[in-house]
């Protein structure tokens, strides 16, 4: 089904609000879910509705918590994240990293204990729309999915780094990615008959690159929601010994200097650490060159000849501003399953048909 964004982030906000959450928070949630499925990152957009709500209900993630601060300096902050959502912490730890970095030049914020905080992209296009460069990396305590370089057992989790640079035009360079070759919502489509991941972005327990997602969630059992935890094998990191080293730092950073515990087995809590750095290139540009070396050197790495013309050749971040404004045009498409998990979830928390259909008014797209 297409669906336009308004009426989806009318029932959302209204499931997030009856699960628990103060209403600014059931807004701010469904803002960020549905800015990601916008974008085009379904695996952390609206997808995640059931999960979320089930999170909540079994007090894995704690509504209306805000970052309490365990130090504060000029240039630095350590910030617990309490469990609280990610979509209310994450963007709180941002706001006093560019509040710092404004006033400092830089700034270094460590967050600890966020609830899964989606599209990390989201806190680099935060700073770059107040014209800060930005870094981040994160680590997922609790979701061990990821093998090492040469190993054949997990140790990482798809530990995302991103990194955004303003441009003058409003259109930022924005890299956000998992360091796993594909995400696990991929596995997951490829696992229920969807389109297949390719070969070696999985590995088995005996070390055979494979494509088959039953080393990930373990023999099919009918009836049983697939689970990562199943599986015997893991996935892979992208770029070989290279993305791998990504990911490890990400550990390391997130998870071993911010102090929100490195990625490992849980039974229980899933949460992020997230490493991040502003930078205020006022404070760097002596030669007043910034914006126009930015602006020149993006248009020349664009100008390369295209090995597909139609595709052309694009800087991180456009494709996401493409996909964006063409949802917003045309709708967002639901496959059945998401859409059916999203009316269970809001079955969970109590509402009822009648209410979903007045929330969902005007909803058809096409
Ligand atoms: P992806 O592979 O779709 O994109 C990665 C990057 O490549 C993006 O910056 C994108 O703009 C760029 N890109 C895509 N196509 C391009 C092209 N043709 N030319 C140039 N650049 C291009 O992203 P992903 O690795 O699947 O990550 C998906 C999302 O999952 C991210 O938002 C990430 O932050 C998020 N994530 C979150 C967690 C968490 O624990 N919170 C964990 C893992 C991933």
């Amino acid at each position: 089904m297409l669906i336009r964004a308004e009426p989806l982030e009318r029932l959302l906000t209204a499931v997030f609000e009856a699960a628990g959450c103060p209403p600014d928070e059931a807004r701010r949630v469904t803002h960020y879910l549905t800015l990601a499925t916008l974008t085009g990152h379904d695996s952390h957009g609206v997808i995640r509705t059931q999960r979320y709500v089930e999170w909540i209900r079994d007090g894995w993630v704690l509504p209306g918590q805000h970052v309490v601060s365990v130090l504060d300096s000029d240039a630095i902050a350590i910030l617990d994240g309490c469990h609280g959502m990610g979509q209310t912490v994450g963007p709180e730890a941002a706001a006093i990293g560019i509040a710092k970095a404004k006033a400092a030049g830089v700034a270094v914020v460590a967050l600890r204990n966020a609830g899964h905080l989606g599209r990390i992209g989201d806190f680099a296009e935060m700073a770059a729309a107040e014209g800060l460069v930005s870094l981040h990396f994160v680590n997922v305590f609790g979701s061990l999915l990821v093998a090492p370089y040469g190993g054949a057992e997990r140790r990482f989790s798809t530990n995302p780094v991103a990194i955004g640079v303003p441009t003058e035009d409003g259109a930022p360079f924005i890299l956000d990615m998992a360091t796993a070759l594909v995400a696990e919502g991929k596995v997951l489509v490829a696992h229920q008959g969807g389109k297949p991941v390719p070969v070696g972005a999985l590995v088995s327990a005996d070390g055979e690159l494979t494509n088959d997602p039953r080393v990930l969630y373990g023999p099919d059992t009918p009836g049983q929601y697939p689970d990562p935890r199943r599986g015997s094998g893991a996935m892979r990191t992208f770029g070989e010994h290279k993305g791998s080293g990504l990911a490890l730092a990400c550990d390391l950073l997130a998870g071993c200097l911010a102090g929100s515990g490195i990625t490992r087995r849980s039974e229980g809590r899933v949460h992020n650490g997230m490493l991040s750095i502003y930078l205020s290139p006022a404070r760097f540009d002596t030669e007043h060159s910034f914006a126009r070396d930015v602006r020149d050197y993006i248009a020349w790495v664009k100008s390369a000849r295209p090995i597909d013309p139609a595709a052309g050749v694009l800087i991180p971040g456009d494709k996401e501003r493409a996909t964006a404004a063409q949802r917003r045009a045309d709708g967002i498409p639901l496959p059945d399953d998401v859409w059916h998990s999203i009316l269970y979830a809001a079955s969970l928390v109590g509402l009822d048909r009648p209410r979903i259909d007045s929330l969902l008014e005007g909803a058809a797209s096409a």
